[in-house]
C-alpha cells in the first residue's frame, strides 16, 4: 500500500507533533522549483484543513511560472519580508523543511531555522541528509519530494483530505522533477500516485501546459544558447553551454527563464553528462545532468560548491566564467571511466 514504506516510528511521531501544534512554518530551498513549492503548498493546505495556522517561508520568491498554483501569492520570501519571516520562524512551533537536505540550501533562512525553538521536520529525497531535525524522512530514492510527501500523507492517515488543489500541487512537483514522467519516473507506484491525483480532479494536460509556458524572448534565450553557446567535450560525450551576462541581457532574461535547459544537450545519444553555466550577480551559476552511473553530484561537491543527486546536480563557482569552464575541462576527463556505453 502506498505509504508502508515510510518509518512507522516517525510518523506515529509527526501525527503526535501534528496535533499538538497551531503555529506552523513550512521552509524549502533557495529558488524553489516546481518540486520545493508543489510539496510546500500541498502541505499547507492539508495542515489549514486541519485547523492550523500555516505559512510558508521561503528564502526566494516562487518563480512566475508557478504562481499560478492555489496558495502561491500566500507565500513569504526572505528576501523580501526578513523581519516577518523571522518573527514567524521564532513563534512556529512546528517547521518543516521541504525538498532540502543541508541548512545551506535556504541560504540565509538557515540561522532563523537553527536557532528556532519549534520541533523541525525534514522529508526530502536528496542524498545525504544533515541531522538537524527532530524526524528526517529522507528517501533518496523517491523521484520527487512530492511523491513522498503523498506517500507520507497517506501514511498519516490524511489520504481522506487531499483535496483537488492539493492534489494538483502534489502532481506540480512530481511533474517538474520527471520531466512529465521522462525521467526517473520507473518505479510502478508513482502512477498509482498519479493516477490517484488525476481522480481528484487534477487536469493534468491543462498543468502541463501552465507549467511549460515560455515568453518569447525566453524562447529565444534558450534557441541561441543551444545555436551559439553550446559546445561538446570529450569527443562528444559531454555538452557545455555558457551564457555570460551580456548574453543575458540581450534576452532580458530573468531567474527561471533557462529551466530545463541542461536536460536539452542529453537528447543527443552520445551525449552522456550535460553541463549548464549561466552569469549571476558574484558567482557562476552551475547545473549539470547526465546518463547512467555518471556521477554529477560529485562533481559539483568536489569543484563547483554545490552537490545533488547522482543524475542532476548544481553548485555555485565563485569566480570568472573562464575559470568555471577551465575548471570543469580539467576534472572531466577524471570521471570518464563513470561515461555509459552507447547504446546504437
Ligand atoms: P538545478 O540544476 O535544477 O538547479 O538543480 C538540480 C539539483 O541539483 C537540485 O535538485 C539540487 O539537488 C542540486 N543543486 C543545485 N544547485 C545546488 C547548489 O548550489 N548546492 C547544492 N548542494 N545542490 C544544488
Ligand atoms: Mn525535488
Amino acid at each position: 500500500m502506498i505509504g508502508n514504506d515510510i518509518d512507522k516510528k516517525s510518523v506515529r511521531t509527526l501525527a503526535q507533533l501534528i496535533e499538538q501544534c497551531n503555529t506552523v512554518v513550512i521552509t524549502c530551498h533557495v529558488k524553489p522549483d516546481g518540486d520545493a513549492v508543489g510539496s510546500t503548498l500541498a502541505l499547507m493546505h492539508i495542515l489549514s484543513t486541519l485547523g492550523k495556522a500555516v505559512h510558508i517561508v521561503t528564502p526566494d520568491s516562487p518563480p512566475r511560472s508557478l504562481r499560478f498554483l492555489p496558495g502561491c501569492k500566500d507565500v513569504v520570501a526572505v528576501s523580501s519580508q526578513e523581519d516577518f519571516c523571522r518573527s514567524l520562524v521564532s513563534k512556529a512551533e512546528l517547521i518543516f523543511c521541504l525538498d532540502f537536505n543541508a541548512l545551506n540550501r535556504i541560504d540565509r533562512l538557515a540561522p532563523y531555522i537553527r536557532r528556532a525553538k519549534a520541533k523541525k521536520v525534514l522529508i526530502d529525497h536528496h542524498l545525504d541528509p544533515e541531522s538537524f531535525a527532530d524526524i528526517t524522512i529522507s528517501h533518496p530514492a523517491e523521484s520527487s519530494t512530492c511523491a513522498l510527501l503523498f506517500k507520507v500523507i497517506c501514511a498519516l492517515g490524511l489520504r481522506p483530505i487531499i483535496d483537488k488543489k492539493t492534489a494538483m500541487c502534489l502532481m506540480t512537483g512530481i511533474m517538474t522533477d520527471t520531466g512529465n514522467l521522462s525521467y526517473n519516473a520507473n518505479d510502478p507506484d508513482l502512477y498509482i500516485i498519479v493516477a490517484d491525483l488525476l481522480r481528484l480532479g487534477v487536469n493534468k494536460v491543462r498543468l502541463w501546459e501552465r507549467l511549460n509556458i515560455k515568453t518569447q524572448s525566453q524562447l529565444r534565450l534558450n534557441a541561441f544558447a543551444v545555436d551559439s553557446r553550446m559546445e561538446l567535450l570529450m569527443n562528444g560525450r559531454a555538452a557545455l553551454i555558457t551564457l555570460n551576462s551580456d548574453d543575458l541581457a540581450r534576452y532580458d532574461y530573468v531567474k527561471g527563464d533557462t529551466e530545463g535547459l541542461v536536460n536539452v544537450p542529453l537528447t543527443i545519444p552520445e551525449v552522456a553528462v550535460s553541463v549548464f553555466m549561466h552569469q549571476e550577480p558574484g558567482f557562476i551559476k552551475v547545473s549539470m545532468r547526465s546518463k547512467g552511473e555518471f556521477p554529477v553530484n560529485k562533481i559539483c561537491s568536489a569543484h563547483f560548491g554545490g552537490g545533488g543527486h547522482l543524475n542532476a546536480a548544481g553548485g555555485e563557482f565563485k569566480g570568472h566564467m573562464r575559470e568555471a569552464v577551465d575548471t570543469l575541462r580539467k576534472v572531466l576527463p577524471d570521471y570518464a571511466q563513470y561515461l555509459p556505453i552507447v547504446e546504437k
